[in-house]
């Protein structure tokens, strides 16, 4: 994971400070500033980042470690609970509550939109979901296919038109063909043709208003770093019923930049793509995320 730098940064920060003799004050805001020069390198917003690390030295300086712990373990502690806050602070699974749940998803061209579609259906079927994908991409007939050879292996049935070219009308029959087969979880893959995020949402409006889907999924590249954050806001903003996934975070030196922006909208990321292949989906939790990267 390229996230790899990110918390090589963070842990060489902390270990000076389990290295130093004192915890005065210039240690702590040398730590504080060696975690505000890894933040700022994988890209994460410099506001956000004086934010942050003013809370994480406001603390340093001011708590007393609790007993049993040390001044160091304490400051420990506070960057890392901190770091996870920063990050959204609880998971915020996907629910599959009704049957059949019905997921629309969707994205700008590129973003990793078809295969996370794929990953996410693979993902539910491991839990024991029988899951139906409806391709409504009307723009690009190779969505179809490229969808299907992701899930056929799997079992996984795709529904869909390469020459249909009403995307509504393809969504709406989509999902009545799945409900009458008695599927839990039905995913609905919009056409990802908009690169501006105005058409993306007049597209997902249309759409939501034939289907009515339990939930939204905006799929966000996280190889545009901070830009993320206009991105997930705009999405925000439009629907209540929101998640996002933001994928390749195990390429992209940006990837502290995507996760944090979005995660500063207050919009949920539910999972996050690391790689290319059909497993490579991970459910978010902003905990289990901070453990790992602190090692
Ligand atoms: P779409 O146009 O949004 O449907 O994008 P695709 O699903 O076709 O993905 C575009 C490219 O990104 C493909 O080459 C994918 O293999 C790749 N991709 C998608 N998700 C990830 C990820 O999490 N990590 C990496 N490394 N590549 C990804």
């Amino acid at each position: 994971m390229a996230l790899e730098k990110l918390g090589k940064a963070l842990n060489s920060a902390l270990k000076k400070l389990a290295r130093s003799s004192t915890v005065d004050e210039a240690t702590i805001k040398e730590v504080v500033r060696d975690i505000q020069r890894a933040l700022i390198q994988a890209d994460v917003n410099v506001r956000l980042v004086l934010q942050l690390t003013k809370t994480i030295e406001k603390r340093a300086l001011e708590e007393k470690a609790p007993a049993g712990a040390s001044k160091k373990e304490h400051i420990i502690q506070i960057v890392y609970e901190e770091l996870t806050k920063f990050l959204g602070k609880e998971a915020r699974p996907l629910e599959i509550r009704e049957k059949p749940t019905v997921l629309l998803t969707v994205g700008i061209q590129g973003s990793g939109k078809t295969t996370s579609v794929a990953k996410l259906a693979r993902h539910l079927q491991k839990r024991g979901y029988k899951v139906g994908l409806v391709c409504s991409d009307t723009w690009r007939p190779g969505a179809y296919y490229q969808l299907k050879q992701l899930v056929e292996p799997f079992g996984i049935e795709v529904f869909g038109d390469p020459n249909e070219k009403d995307a509504v009308r393809l969504a709406r029959e989509g999902v009545e063909y799945f409900k009458n087969k008695g599927v839990d979880v039905i995913i609905v893959d919009s056409a990802g043709r908009h690169k501006d995020e105005s058409g993306l949402i007049e597209e997902m409006k249309q759409i939501s208003e034939a289907i009515k889907p339990h939930e939204v999924i905006l799929v966000i590249d996280g190889t545009i770093g901070q830009q993320a954050y206009n991105q997930a806001l705009a999405f925000k903003e439009a629907t209540p019923i929101g998640s996002i996934i933001v994928t390749k975070l195990d390429g992209s030196a940006k990837g502290g930049g995507a996760l944090s922006a979005v995660a500063a909208t207050g919009a949920p990321i539910k999972f996050i793509g690391v790689g290319e292949r059909i497993d490579d989906l991970e459910p978010f939790d902003p905990k289990r995320f901070v453990s790992r990267l602190l090692g």
